[in-house]
């Protein structure tokens, strides 16, 4: 009752099963709710996370907990990580894994437009720190190999990125990277590891804001980073128990049950988004349409290749975007007017170009033109979905008027 066997497993039956087992003390066919802070012991264990080894019984929730623990090795077999760490959330996943990996006078590559927080972070406390950080176009090769220097650590890649789902392409990153002993760190929120599996591409790790697709509901907010044993044990020792952004193992338990069904729901918001994409990219109020699985996406035949699902994110653009945001405050049926993406139910949000630019990413010049190439005044991110396509169009009719 328990998989013998994790290698000949397909993604369907390792994302119920993966990681988890009866409880054997009951026979629980679900996975076990562990809420108890500690553990009781039989013999003594030392007070210090610089001792944590895999064989370390269970001792405080914030080194390891039973049900977190199922769903990190459920989301390594996914990711095809030797082993994975879980947060409390996607930015607490993040901060670690930048502060662990930084020091003072250090050196990182990260994109130039990506999610906000992360964007922040990076731009506002790690400079504090003494960091230096090189925002750039990472779907452009040339623009990393010219910003990397002798003292660069970390190229800090998401893929697709928000809001203009730009696509970088991870294995040639990974070679930019390799060669100065930087470390190479994607987001792949957007994608899923149902889309890209970025350590087998050659990433070092790999993050996930959980509260998204993984999770799926929007009921619980998790992060995860996987990656090799030797780097995820070493995260644990110093970022989770030392900073502490420890996932709550209720929440841990939801996004476990949402990802049984992640390649199901995978399937069915691709196939939603390339409706109402398409059903977007015709309609004459609609300016211009970003779906990496339309063929008028500048990094289609990348996508084609990194990517074994396009997902669910539609990014779109019209004349006067307050108006139309205002008519989707107050006519939208089915979509949600809301930030946050990747769950069942389908949220749309007015991605402000001013807004973005002046506290996020201060583009400028030849980049600030190319992000208002694309965005315009700004961009309607679009987290498609699983309601019936029809009933989505036509909700979106109503306010394309
Ligand atoms: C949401 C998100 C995050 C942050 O995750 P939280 O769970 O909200 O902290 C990071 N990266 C991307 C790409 C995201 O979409």
């Amino acid at each position: 009752m328990t998989l013998k066997s994790t290698e000949n497993k397909g993604i369907q039956t390792l994302s119920i099963h993966g990681g988890e087992a009866p409880d054997p003390g009951s026979g629980a066919s679900v996975p076990s709710l562990v809420m108890s802070s500690t553990f009781v012991v039989d013999e003594e264990i030392s007070f210090s996370a610089t001792n944590l080894s895999s064989d370390t019984p269970f001792v405080y929730t914030r080194w390891d907990n039973p049900t977190t623990r199922q769903l990190e090795q459920k989301l390594a077999l996914l990711e095809q990580a030797e082993a994975s760490l879980a947060f409390a959330s996607g930015m607490a996943a993040s901060a670690a894994v930048m502060l662990a990996h930084l020091s003072q006078g250090d050196h990182l590559v990260i994109s130039n437009t990506n999610y906000p927080g992360t964007a922040e972070f990076a731009r506002e406390t790690l400079t504090r720190l003494g960091v230096e950080v090189t925002p750039v176009d990472t779907s452009e090769l040339q623009s990393i190999t010219n910003a990397m220097r002798d003292n660069t650590r970390m190229v800090w890649l998401e893929t697709p990125s928000n809001p203009l789902l730009r696509i970088s392409d991870i294995g040639a990153v990974a070679e930019i990277a390799h060669a100065q002993n930087a470390l190479l760190v994607v987001d792949s929120t957007f994608a899923s590891p149902i889309a890209t599996r970025p350590l087998a591409l050659g990433a070092d790790l790999v993050v996930h804001s959980l509260t998204k697709y993984i999770g799926g509901h929007g009921d619980a907010m998790g992060g995860a980073v996987c990656g090799s044993q030797a780097l995820i044990g070493a995260l644990r020792g110093e970022a989770l128990v030392h900073y502490g952004g420890v996932i709550s193992p209720f929440n841990a338990w939801l996004i476990m049950r949402g990802m049984a069904t992640l390649p199901l729901r995978m399937r069915c918001h691709e196939e939603n988004a390339l409706a109402v994409a398409r059903f977007l990219e015709a309609h004459g109020k609609v300016e211009k349409v970003l779906y990496p699985g339309l063929e008028s996406h500048p990094q289609h035949e990348l996508a084609k290749t990194q990517m074994d699902n396009f997902s669910g994110m539609v990014c779109f653009r019209t004349a006067e975007p307050k108006k139309v945001a205002e008519r989707m405050m107050q006519k939208l049926e089915v979509i949600h007017y809301a930030v946050s993406l990747g769950h069942h139910r389908s949220l749309v949000y007015l991605m402000q170009t001013e807004d973005l630019i002046g506290s996020s990413y201060r583009l400028d010049g030849n980049e600030l033109d190319k992000y208002r190439d694309a965005a315009g005044d700004g961009l309607f991110r679009f987290s498609v979905g699983l309601e019936d396509s029809a009933d989505l169009i036509h909700d979106l009719e109503s306010v394309l008027t």
